[in-house]
């Protein structure tokens, strides 16, 4: 497998840096300091010529980093006094690319695990990460045989079957939610109370309950006053002279547009799981929604948070607003200036 990945930039340098990696059996491996550069690359190019450009900057053979991975479970992340997590806790080939994105979630999860009695911790997180972890490393160890064999039948199957069909809406939605799914069941459901919880290993439900009763709201609000905010907000967006008709392009049925807003509040601030939708994809996909916007949304939020909530509550929201603002902002202006993948020369 070969590749090209986009990894930033560094601090005082603007120039945007990929990393090029290409995959090679076991047992080839010792011999690659040794390799003709210049015929790997003639190999490289001729199965995939748009990484010419990439390969320049490769000049002897010590500039590929080696880096081998297995598969392998933990079935039992924790220990007294010990807690695995990430590539420790649950290894796999980096073909579906998550790797990454598990460490952070088994970080969060511990984290929130830790608001909890201490004893119990270790078995919460453990029972929030299990299901997605192990549907998780099953796709990764079926699919990466698709990637790297010498199988003839299974790349055809990937690029024939499997390709076309994960385009397919339900499919697609499935895959996607396959990430998201088992984890959102082991997630916290609001709870207004606490309860106690023994140590040992948690059944899900009171797994759940244990997870559900940690969780604080970010900040002192009740639902009532986020729908107000969001009925003022709203109101005052509909006389705005340059947000306005932004808004008024997309949204005709107003009371369904703010109970979604509010849904999504509640769930950034109180953890209620009320909200589906992507505000990423919703922005980007909006047309006539651009960085210079941001500014005076915020502004007229932050007003509005001003007027209708006591000032703690307002400082913490127009704080998390103006974050999720500036993702956004980052996402809407990232795919304006390139509207496709990153160019990287
Ligand atoms: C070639 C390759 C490509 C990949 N591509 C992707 C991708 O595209 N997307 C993705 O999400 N994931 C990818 N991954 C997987 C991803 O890199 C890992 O899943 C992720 O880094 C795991 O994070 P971690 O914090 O658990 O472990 P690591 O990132 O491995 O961090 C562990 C750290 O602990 C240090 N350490 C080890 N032993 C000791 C010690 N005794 N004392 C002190 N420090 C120690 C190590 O040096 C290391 O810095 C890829 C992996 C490989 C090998």
């Amino acid at each position: 497998m070969a590749g090209v990945l986009p990894i930033g930039r560094l601090p005082a340098d603007d120039t945007p840096r990929a990393a090029v990696f290409w995959s090679m059996p076991r047992a080839e491996l010792d011999s690659w300091p040794q390799r003709d550069l210049g015929a790997w690359k003639a190999e490289a190019v001729a199965l995939w010529p748009q990484m010419a450009s990439f390969l320049n900057g490769i000049r002897d053979n010590a500039a590929m980093t080696q880096a081998r991975y297995a598969h392998g479970t933990l079935r039992r992340p924790f220990a007294p006094g010990l807690v695995h997590i990430g590539d420790a806790a649950h290894r796999a080939s980096p073909q579906l690319g998550q790797g990454a994105n598990m460490a952070l979630l088994d970080a969060l999860a511990l984290g929130l695990a830790l608001h909890g009695p201490l004893e119990d911790a270790p078995a919460a997180y453990a029972a929030m990460r299990r299901w997605h972890v192990l549907i998780y490393q099953g796709m990764s160890a079926a699919f990466t045989p698709m990637y790297q064999s010498r199988s003839r039948s299974l790349p055809w199957l990937r690029d024939r079957l499997l390709a076309p069909s994960s385009t397919l809406p339900l499919l697609r939605n499935g895959l996607t939610c396959s990430s998201r799914a088992p984890w959102r069941r082991r997630w916290p459901e609001p709870a207004r109370h606490r309860r106690p919880v023994t140590s040992g290993r948690l059944a899900p439900a009171r797994a759940r309950a244990h997870i559900a009763a940690m969780i604080p709201p970010r900040f002192d609000i009740t639902p009532e006053e986020i729908d107000r905010v969001v009925a003022t907000f709203y109101a005052a967006i509909r006389r705005h002279e340059e947000l306005g008709p932004i808004f008024a392009a997309h949204v005709t049925d107003w009371p369904a547009h703010e109970a979604k807003i509010a849904a999504f509040w509640r769930n950034a601030i109180l953890y209620e799981r009320s909200y589906e939708g992507s505000p990423m994809r919703a922005h980007i996909m909006a047309g006539n929604v651009h960085g210079q916007h941001f500014a005076p949304w915020l502004m007229l939020f932050d007003e509005t948070l001003r007027r209708t909530l006591p000032p703690e509550a307002a400082q913490g929201w127009s704080a998390l607003a103006h974050r999720i603002g500036a993702g956004l902002r980052m996402g809407v202006e990232n795919m304006a200036v390139t509207a496709g993948p990153p160019v990287l020369r």
